[in-house]
């Protein structure tokens, strides 16, 4: 039977951190915690599963799930003393979600739960203050209203500034227990009015509007948002924690805060975190007020005059730094804790392995490893691979003078450019048109994720570096800065007041994330130096890894960049790129409009130089690395001109006829030319094509050998190969030149030639290709067409589509299909090396970059993984966390599991 609620308390808890599949990240670390011995309110967490049944019985709570809530709060109340619902001393609860992996701000919490006209009373009554309880309750109801009712903030917003206003006062600290209670009977009218209904009354009616809410936040259009760009299967569903309240917002001497074990931006070995005096946790999220530094050397740093948490609440400081380092060691992590204090008591709130940005995370990591903490696997595990696209995101160039225009606190590292907006949807509008924006709030809220993720950078005027913004820009890698309290965003008029200036929309910023800074127009960047805390974890994981990582690149320059990531080899050079510039485009088209092989031949000759010149460049940037260069693989015609404008140009230009061009262009189109005239298809048509460029590729080998000393041995590769009879008949004509060069240059040239498997008729067929084939490269991004017999051109029109619904989780053509394709590589690799056991085999298509992909490749023995020049870091990360993740055997699960662990 399902255990539907695990509860904690009191020292005791039925679950640990290791569940969090099942409980959540929340509830497993609340238990934890408990188990520690940690102050922690009593409480229970409802699994994830329920969340799965209550969609399954359309949006019901089951009767055992409420049985069992019933039971594990019975169990608060005798830990604590109180009774939910009681008119003497009430029981009130937290009600908060919790999934699997942290969703910040995404889905829905319930506080003060258990607060009505009644119990109210008694609250104040029992705490000895009656305003405490009054702004606790206008909590609860406006809290309630929103997640519960659906009514919104906005108006409950509103009628408290205006009550603020008439009374005078500027902090909602500053209201009495009577200015309260008005605003109560305020908001329950408007409530009335809006909902023709009134306030629920009765906790046990609060408590199940409130578990269904939070099961329902599951799908609000925000989370489905975040999960569809985090990956986060649908299915996981979110556990509820439902916990006894405790109160920061009980006078001066109680406080809510957050704080990091060290810091999230730098990684620097410190306490670092805010807090607001009486206040709920709520108000610290929603960065509405602006928080206080913990620590005086956080206050100092910040230039902010209010007490630190040091000063003032010395002994909770010093609990909170005990109990800091405690999970520190616990947890062997850096931690990103929620505490309350009530009274002067220390109570723990939550614990997680804290978000960071990736600069913080390499330095934590190495650290932790000088520490002796963690060690060089477990340290090379820590770094998030796709997170290093950060360190490669430019900073400004130290030289220039910086005209500052505003700052702010320096919330997500980088630096970045852009027009100013002022709304999510102008930001992703802008996107799609391929302009860089900076997004402007005056604080983020979830609803803004979608602009959030379209925009170059982010700046907010509110807010601390726990804020919404802050919070979602550091786990996207987008430069940020927020809180920046000089500047004015003045929406309406769509204007930004900063320092000496008034920008307008459209105007150029350029934001610092990580110096915190806003400076007006565009400033010149440099690329980050790859040394340091990442040279040393780049080390331990190619130390680690079994796989080479090669790069697709098809200039010297391109090259050069990727050797500079650590790339190891070319693994594709498309040499249709090499085609399309300047001069060369004319003889292209002179070789394909030519009417028979001797034309065709003629303007293969005029090319022969340049393809020679093209690859000696390859060669010698590579210097004896090895090179794998792929024969021409688009269909002819991509090289003509389309419109009649583009004809009309390119016949007078060629001297012809317009008509006569337009016939020929005619004559070349395909139906479907992905899947026509194209790859090996074309060198049998035209083997002096093949010919031309097998005699430049050797003939480069001879002249970059000759010129660095370093012997080449070029692998030359035959594209959309199917039948192992067409690999023979360009192989022999590759064979055929490789023997006359050799004899011209009057010196041997090792050279292999192999196949791209990228049908699945050559998958299949592995065995016999490879008595041809010296080497396997998968072309994932055709085999992925051809498997699925979707055009990879035409997919976007309906994958998001395919992924919101649920039929497919992830973009196939982005992450590797493991059942489908995945099955036919393991296939290929097999019957390959069957044929021949020391057959090389590679991966070049996009997945060759995908942290994913990568240890599926692992998996089943590749030897290298070819990627674009940016993403050979990435590569080389998840390639050695795969090797280690599998020695370390954490990972003894099913490939979908395996790619939801990276
Ligand atoms: C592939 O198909 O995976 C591949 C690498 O080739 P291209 O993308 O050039 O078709
Ligand atoms: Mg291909």
């Amino acid at each position: 039977m399902t255990k539907w609620v695990y509860r904690f308390g009191d020292g005791q808890a039925e679950g640990r951190a290791r569940d969090h599949e099942v409980l959540g990240g929340k509830g497993a670390n609340l238990a934890e915690m408990c188990a520690l011995g940690l102050p922690v309110p009593p409480g229970l967490t409802i699994v994830s599963d329920a969340c799965n049944t209550y969609y399954k019985n359309g949006r019901h709570i089951e009767d055992q799930v409420k049985a069992e809530v019933r039971a594990g709060i019975a169990a608060i109340e005798a830990i604590t003393g109180r009774r939910f619902g009681s008119v003497s001393q009430p029981l009130l609860l937290s009600v908060r979600s919790g999934a699997r992996v942290s969703m910040p701000g995404m889905m829905d919490t319930v506080l003060n739960l258990g607060l009505n006209d009644e119990t109210v009373q008694a609250l104040g009554h029992d705490a000895g203050d009656a305003r405490f309880a009054w702004d606790s309750y206008r909590r609860f109801i406006q809290m309630y209203a929103d997640v519960v009712m659906g009514l919104g903030n906005d108006a409950f917003e509103e009628i408290l500034e205006d009550e603020k206003a008439k009374l005078g006062h500027e902090f909602d600290t500053e209201l009495s227990a009577s200015e309260w209670q008005h605003i109560v009977s305020l908001y329950k009218k408007l409530i009335e009015e809006e909902l023709e209904q009134e306030f629920p009354q009765d906790p046990e009616v609060q408590l199940w509007g409130a578990v269904g809410a939070v099961f329902a936040s599951w799908m609000s259009a925000r989370a489905v948002t975040y999960r569809h760009l985090h990956n986060i299967p649908e299915g996981w569903g979110t556990a509820i924690n439902i916990q006894a309240m405790v109160f920061g917002n009980l006078g001066n001497a109680s406080a809510t805060g957050v704080a990091f074990t060290r810091n999230p931006s730098t990684g620097e070995r410190a306490l670092y975190g805010e807090f607001l005096v009486n206040a709920q946790g709520e108000d610290v999220v929603a960065g509405i007020r602006t928080p206080q530094s913990i620590t005086e050397e956080g206050r100092i740093s910040s230039g902010s005059e209010k007490p630190s948490m040091e000063k003032l609440m010395p002994e909770a400081f010093r609990e909170l730094c005990r109990i800091c380092t405690e999970l520190e060691i616990h947890y062997r992590d850096m931690q990103d804790i929620e505490f309350t204090i009530e009274r002067g008591k220390l109570w723990m709130l939550q614990t997680r392995s804290a978000k960071r940005s990736t600069r913080a995370a390499m330095k934590i990591a190495v650290d932790m490893v000088d520490e002796g903490v963690i060690t060089e696997d477990e340290a090379v595990l820590r770094i998030e691979p796709s997170s290093l696209d950060q360190l490669l995101h430019p900073t400004i160039d130290p030289r220039v003078t910086r005209q500052v225009i505003g700052s702010g606190l320096p919330a997500s590292p980088g630096a970045a450019t852009g027009a100013i907006v002022f709304t999510a949807e102008e930001a992703v509008e802008a996107e799609s048109e391929g302009r860089k924006v900076i997004l402007l709030r005056v604080e983020t809220s979830p609803e803004d994720i979608h602009g959030m993720h379209a925009a170059e950078g982010i700046l907010t005027t509110r807010g601390g570096m726990t804020s919404h913004a802050a919070v979602v820009a550091r786990g996207m890698g987008i430069p940020c800065v927020v809180g920046a309290g000089t500047m004015r965003i003045d929406v309406r008029n769509e204007r930004l007041l900063g320092v000496g200036v008034t920008l307008k929309k459209g105007d150029i910023i350029t934001i610092d994330g990580s110096a915190g800074q806003v400076l007006k127009g565009e400033v010149p960047m440099i690329q980050p130096a790859l040394s340091g805390d990442f040279g040393r974890i780049m080390g331990w994981a190619d130390r680690a890894r079994r796989m080479t990582v090669r790069t697709n690149a098809d200039t010297p320059a391109d090259a050069l960049a990727a050797r500079s990531f650590g790339a190891e080899g070319i693994g594709l050079c498309r040499t249709e790129h090499m085609f399309f510039e300047g001069e060369r485009i004319h003889v292209m088209r002179e070789m394909i409009l030519a009417v028979d092989e001797k034309g065709r031949r003629v303007a293969l000759d005029k090319l022969l130089p340049m393809q020679r010149l093209d690859f000696t460049g390859l060669f010698t940037v590579m210097h004896g690395l090895p090179v794998t260069i792929r024969l021409l693989d688009p269909p002819l015609h991509e090289f003509l001109p389309k419109t009649d404008d583009e004809v009309a140009e390119v016949a007078f230009a060629m001297g012809m006829e317009a008509s006569v061009l337009r016939q020929r262009v005619d004559a070349l189109h395909e139906f479907n030319p992905m899947l026509g005239h194209r790859g090996c298809r074309l060198a049998i048509s035209y083997p002096e094509i093949v010919e031309m460029q097998a005699r430049a590729i050797f003939e480069a080998a001879v002249a970059a050998a000759k010129e660095t000393g370093a012997a080449v041995v070029p692998e030359i590769m035959v594209p959309l190969v199917g039948l192992r009879t067409e690999l023979d008949y360009v192989k022999a004509r590759i064979d055929e030149v490789a023997g006359a060069v050799m004899n011209e240059a009057g010196m041997k040239i090792d050279y292999l030639v192999g196949t791209m498997i990228e049908l699945p008729r050559a998958a299949l067929r592995a065995h016999v290709i490879a008595e041809a084939a010296e080497f396997f490269s998968f072309g994932t991004n055709d085999l992925t067409q051809t498997t699925f017999g979707i055009s990879r051109d035409d997919a976007s029109a309906f994958i998001p589509t395919y992924q919101r619904k649920g039929i497919i989780e992830h973009d196939p053509f982005i992450s590797l299909d493991f059942d489908g394709v995945g099955e036919l590589i393991s296939i290929a690799a097999e019957r390959g090396r069957r044929t021949r056991n020391d057959m090389k085999l590679g991966i070049c298509g996009e997945h060759g970059g995908d942290p994913a992909s990568i240890r599926f490749c692992e998996t089943i023995g590749l030897d290298y993984v070819s990627c674009s020049p940016f993403r050979v870091p990435i590569a080389r990360l998840a390639a050695a966390q795969a090797v280690i993740a599998g020695s370390l055997e954490d990972v003894r699960r099913g490939p979908k599991d395996l790619r939801a662990s990276v």
